[in-house]
């Protein structure tokens, strides 16, 4: 059978091309496409097959700032290139208080700040004085700003403070996420949620009794190439969906870091890395796993794991019949990836989980041929945090329930804990069923 390898930028008029390839699999031929409709509906085929990446609204509680208006460049014949959202301007965005300044905070979030139209860095938590002033120094955020864990309530008589980012060890989450409640504040928490699905329960309750939003920071259900597999996914343009390979590994070092602590982290490689591919699974279907299953490892005499797990190997039955086979491991050289197979096509990321360089690519077979095509996806990068964030802000700005809030993060954790008595007592575990699609998921972005 050939293969054909294609490249397409669908962010011009490739556009057509990736419309017509994908079309019947939606149900629509691709002449009849072409014929009734012309390139612009084609474009909006696109959109609704495997595009699901519009552009957010720039109406933000109905007074954004409209976007500059810049001459035409190119023929008529060219797409018009995108008016960028206007940035709101800075004593209107949405201020955020940083709670700890590690690893994660100081090379991702902060910087994201940059890129988002809607937030503003104007606080820190930290338990090192110098080093919190360091950072402020460079994010413009005044020296007053800077709270400890001790003076953290104080945050309450903050009003340029709306929002605070939980970026904290994992069993931090519940403690910090309930006290900002308290203190009247938005939440956004880093995943996992928490280290139990009682902690779980405990900060949905504390945001409920606030009258406040609560959201875990999946940035990758905000991200272009995955918002893309998802619509690819739910379109049926791959067929029926039948199994997804996941496997999310990396080399952990120090064996003092606290990810290694069961205390602070709740377990090894699952909870950290583990849960993207428990993640992905759950969101490229809309469906929740019935049966569970997992088989754990650690190499006798390493250090690095008498707390915690080294590898975990998991799988995840969902009521359509759909599997997912999941590998993750603190063990092992970077391997990031994942492959979603259709009873007509497959997609595959590689690397799927990094903050840069996604890769997708589809294979599906050519409507008009016996032909195997297989396409690398052109899509735009963006900032992962930018987006997740900016996602948050509009939610409290316009009143609407996160894409991810609580009962998603929740969910994962429940996923978890099943995962870990799987492994533990050496059997598959059953669990109730959730009916309907996307049960715990708020609108999608966009
Ligand atoms: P890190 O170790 O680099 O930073 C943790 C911060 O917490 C440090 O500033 C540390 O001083 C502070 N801290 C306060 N009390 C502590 C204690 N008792 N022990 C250890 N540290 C303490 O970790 P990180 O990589 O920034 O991870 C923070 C959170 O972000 C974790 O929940 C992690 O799962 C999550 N995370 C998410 C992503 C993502 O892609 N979304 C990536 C990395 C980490």
């Amino acid at each position: 059978m050939p293969t054909a390898r294609k490249h397409f930028d669908l962010s011009g008029s490739n556009v057509a091309a990736r419309a017509s390839m994908l079309a019947e699999d939606d149900g629509v031929t691709r002449r009849s496409l072409l014929r009734t409709s012309g390139v612009a509906v084609v474009s909006s085929a696109v959109g609704a097959i495997i595009g699901g990446c519009s552009r957010p609204s720039t109406a933000i509680a109905g007074d954004a700032p409209p976007p500059i208006k810049l001459p035409r460049l190119l023929a008529s014949t060219e797409s018009e290139t995108h008016e960028i959202e206007a940035p709101l301007p800075p004593e209107q965005r949405l201020g955020f208080a940083i709670v700890g300044l590690g690893r994660l905070s100081i090379e991702q979030i902060l910087p994201a700040f940059a890129q988002t139209k809607l937030c503003r860095p104007v606080a820190l938590v930290s338990g090192h004085r110098g080093k919190a002033e360091q950072v402020a120094s460079r994010y413009g955020v005044a020296p007053k700003q800077i709270y400890d864990y001790q003076s953290f309530e104080r945050l309450a008589d903050n009003e340029q403070v709306q929002a605070v980012y939980i970026v904290l060890p994992n069993s931090m989450h519940a403690e910090y996420s309930e006290r900002a409640s308290k203190a009247g504040k938005h939440v956004l928490c880093e995943k996992p949620m928490a280290v139990s699905s009682a902690e779980c329960q405990r900060m949905i309750e504390a945001a409920k009794s606030a009258g406040k939003k609560l959201m875990i920071a999946y940035r990758l259900q905000y991200e272009p190439h995955h918002r893309r597999l998802i619509a690819l996914s739910r379109s049926g343009a791959l067929g029926k969906l039948k199994g997804l390979l996941a496997s999310n590994g990396q080399n952990q070092g120090d064996p003092q870091q606290w990810r290694l602590k069961r205390a602070l982290a709740g377990g090894g490689a699952l909870p950290d890395v583990g849960i993207y591919c428990l993640n992905a699974a759950r969101y490229l279907t809309g469906e929740e796993p019935i049966l569970v299953s997992a088989l754990t490892h650690s190499t006798p005499n390493d250090p690095r794991f008498s707390e915690v797990e080294e590898q975990i190997d998991f799988s995840l039955q969902f009521p359509s019949g759909f599997t997912a086979s999941c590998t993750s491991s603190y063990g092992m050289h970077n391997s990031k990836m994942l492959r979603l197979h259709g009873e007509r096509g497959w997609a595959q990321m590689s690397p799927a989980f990094p903050y840069q360089g996604l890769s997708l690519e589809v294979s599906t077979k050519h409507p008009d041929s016996e032909a195997e095509v297989v396409e690398q996806l052109k899509i735009p990068p963006k900032d992962h945090f930018a987006l997740e964030l900016d996602h948050f802000a509009r939610c409290i700005m316009t009143g609407r329930e996160p894409h991810t809030p609580g009962q998603e993060g929740l969910q994962d954790v429940k996923l978890i804990e099943a995962l870990y008595q799987s492994a533990k007592e050496r059997r598959v575990v059953e669990l109730p069923a959730v009916a309907g699609s996307d049960p715990f998921r708020g609108p999608a972005p966009g």
